[in-house]
């Protein structure tokens, strides 16, 4: 239960919502210390842990000085004012385990559109493989009604997918799903895990405009976020933070629900990539490429010997054999005009072929599915 799923989970993207993180405009300073010793915790396991706080309205409202805000240019407003706030609780917080926190705000693009979803994730890569703790928001300020993840529980899911993360805690105030609304039905009964969702669970979670769960969220929105995570072998926990330590307790078999993903994330991510992919160009390997990428290896420049057809940065495209068969699909790391720059070189030599800094890959291992052979 959600036991064995901490112990068993390598990277945990951690959610914590507006009522957990700020009482009316000042940070829970105790609450964030303790979280920070938790998280410090999971990280000392070897754990890659990632923060997706919300809080930055909460705490900027203050500031701004106009009541609960409603119109959203006084959201955004209180969120500007928020954010920095916000940060600088959690730096405190987790500079006491040595762990420093790096601001990462997101807008939706960032991962709907492919392009823009290979910069963020190898950004946050960078951060973990620095020993950061990425901290993550919407970037209020400027996301608007029709641009917005709205939430930050979906954000969160996103996240987990984009991250290949094997764990989603989403902490709030509420202990995980029952069968019913348990402030309405006295006979409403607590699920403690589930194999996946269907829609007989959503319908558990009531209407999406009830208040249901509390949190800007609901339960709706938590059981959707579930769902994104789940489809990316990615499983969620419902868990209640008003713990001391929300995740120590989770540890120690607090009452929350797990819902497992079905798959894992290396398969999930092959799914998507094989029915997501149209190929908008080829690029040509050589036979000992084709041998590295079928042992796991990334397409790197000097396998490569050729491409066809035109495509931008971020593009689908085929992997083929000289000899023109298909071996694979994957997202390129470079449009066609540099890929054709840097064919048979070696990955040092591009800054100085292209004139910037490109990856070391033309197409990661992580964004490429082999054809069974
Ligand atoms: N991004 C919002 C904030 O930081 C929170 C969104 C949510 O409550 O889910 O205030």
């Amino acid at each position: 239960m959600s036991t064995e799923a901490l112990s068993a989970a390598r990277r945990i993207v951690v959610k914590t919502g507006s009522s957990l993180v700020a009482d009316g405009s000042a940070p829970r300073t105790g609450w964030l210390a303790a979280l920070a010793a938790d998280i410090a915790g999971l990280r000392a396991d070897g754990k890659e842990v990632i923060l997706v706080s919300s809080g930055a309205v909460a705490l900027g409202r203050g500031t701004l000085g106009r009541g609960k805000p409603k119109r959203l240019e006084d959201k955004q407003a209180a969120a500007a004012f928020g954010q920095p706030l916000l940060i600088r609780a959690l730096e405190t917080a987790f500079a006491t385990h040595e762990i420093r926190v790096a601001q990462s705000l997101l807008t939706l693009e960032d991962t709907e559109q492919r392009r823009r979803w290979l910069n963020a994730r190898t950004t946050l890569e960078t951060i973990l493989a620095a020993g950061g703790l990425p901290v993550i928001n919407e970037n209020d300020t400027v996301a608007t009604d029709e641009i917005r993840y709205g939430d930050n529980d979906r954000l969160a899911a996103r996240v987990a997918q984009m991250m290949s993360a094997d764990l989603l805690i989403l902490l709030s105030d509420v202990d995980g799903l029952y069968t019913a609304d348990p402030r309405k039905d006295s006979g409403a009964c607590h699920i403690a895990e589930l194999d996946g969702l269907d829609e007989a669970h959503l319908a558990m979670a009531g209407d999406p405009n009830s208040e249901a769960g509390v949190g800007s969220g609901g339960m709706i929105t938590k059981l959707m976020a579930a769902q994104i995570a789940e489809s990316a072998g990615c499983a969620t926990l419902i868990a209640d933070g008003r713990y001391e330590h929300p995740i120590a307790a989770l540890q120690e078999g607090a009452r929350s629900t797990l819902i497992r993903a079905r798959t894992t994330p290396a398969r999930a991510r092959e799914a998507w990539l094989a029915s997501h992919l149209k190929p908008e160009g080829h690029v040509l390997v050589d036979a000992g490429a084709a041998r590295a990428l079928s042992e796991g290896a990334s397409l790197l420049p000097v396998g490569v010997t050729g491409v066809d057809g035109e495509f931008d940065r971020g593009a689908a495209v085929g992997i083929r054999l000289a000899g023109g068969e298909l071996i694979g699909v994957g997202v390129s790391a470079y449009s066609a005009r540099d890929i054709a720059k840097i064919a048979g070189k070696q990955s040092e030599d591009v800054e100085a072929l292209l004139g910037f800094r490109g990856r070391p890959a033309v197409i990661h291992r992580n964004d490429l599915v082999l054809r069974p052979a």
